[in-house]
């Protein structure tokens, strides 16, 4: 539940609002969810809360550390479906990668999440628990969320935008709204629902090609939403947030998407977008058709961008021998 709901809550419960104040502290700040431990919650108030809720079991089932520290996390949810979070070290602090689904219904051809396919959506309160149950194991604070695991956050719109606002709210856990980046494959109406509903979050936008037939033979969302629907949608958000940058991500895949026509092509797509580019050489995983380009071509790559005056950054990648890294989450001892 969000604020406003804590507080219907408390209303219905014929307790204060004030109250909701406290829930929220306990709850998502504290990570306090057993009534019993609130003290100075009134007693009818935990009464009502324990015939009204019930615990959410999140068990961690293997944990996996890679060389570079960063951390993979098996969960089981619930009702027996697994889905992993990673956390990646930074100076002190650390960055969440959330999982949104189990699976994910968009059908990335470079993408090892979208073999399985979908299998349901999280709910908020499941996107709580990895955050949650990933801090109580991390000596650092979580700083940084990321909702580029597995799923697809627009596919999930409520449910993800409720845990959007739980995170942000500052009385609960707290995080800046610019420390939540929220990234799509291109769900055009998703964007402009996230501007309709101020959706106190970043957003990121995987690109990942310069022509409509690239991009759709690599991410065949792109036949629903091609590339001019979608940098409409990007400026349109930027515009509705007065200059707020957007991060464009694009995969590099060798002698796909990674050519000096590319660059140069990105580079007029982009001219009048405030953005900063994130370029992820492909992470490979078994039985893919792509490859990762040389170091070579990815400097090139970059360099086209930077000449142009753009912030391009090679995202450094993490946790790929314990297929940690973007694209390699599969849940792979799922039941
Ligand atoms: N569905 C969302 C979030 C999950 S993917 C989205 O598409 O943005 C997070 C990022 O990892 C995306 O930018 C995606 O393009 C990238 N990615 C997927 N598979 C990858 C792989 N094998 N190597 C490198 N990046 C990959």
């Amino acid at each position: 539940m969000n604020r406003q709901q804590l507080i219907a809550l408390c209303e219905a419960a014929g307790a204060k609002p004030v109250h909701a104040e406290k829930l929220l502290a306990y709850i998502f700040r504290r990570g306090i969810h057993d009534p019993d431990k609130m003290p100075d919650i009134p007693g009818e108030l935990r009464g009502f809360l324990k015939k009204h809720s019930q615990p959410l079991s999140i068990e961690v089932v293997a944990e996996q550390q890679a060389k570079d520290g960063t951390r993979k996390l098996l969960l089981t949810m619930p009702d027996g479906k697994n889905i992993e979070t990673v956390l990646i070290p930074g100076t002190g602090r650390l960055t969440q990668c959330i999982s949104t689904q189990v699976g994910c219904a968009i059908g990335c051809k470079f993408c090892l999440t979208a073999t399985a396919g979908l299998t349901r959506n999280l709910i908020a309160a499941e996107m709580v628990a990895q955050v949650q149950t990933a801090q109580e194991l991390s000596e650092n604070k979580v700083r940084n969320l990321v909702l580029m695991g597995m799923g697809e956050p627009l596919h999930n719109f409520d449910e993800v935008a409720q845990f959007i606002r739980i995170a942000a709210d500052p009385l609960g856990m707290a995080f800046s709204p610019r420390r939540i980046t929220l990234s799509t494959a291109g769900l055009v109406p998703g964007i402009y629902r996230m501007i309709e509903e101020k959706l106190p979050c970043s957003l990121a936008v995987s690109l990942n090609a310069t022509t409509d037939e690239a991009r759709s033979r690599i991410m065949p969302i792109n036949r629903r939403y091609p590339i001019a629907k979608l940098l409409q949608a990007i400026r349109d958000y930027i515009a509705a947030h007065g200059r707020k940058r957007v991060l464009i991500e694009y995969v590099l895949l060798a002698g796909v998407n990674d050519t000096v026509e590319d660059a140069e092509r990105l580079c007029g797509m982009l001219r009048d977008i405030d953005t900063t580019v994130n370029l992820l050489p492909l992470n490979v995983s078994p039985g893919s058709q792509f490859k990762t380009p040389t170091d070579a071509s990815v400097t090139r790559f970059r360099s086209i961008l930077s000449d142009a005056g753009f912030v391009a950054v090679v995202r450094k990648s993490r946790g790929q021998d314990i297929s940690a890294a973007c694209g390699q989450l599969k849940a792979e001892q799922a039941a």
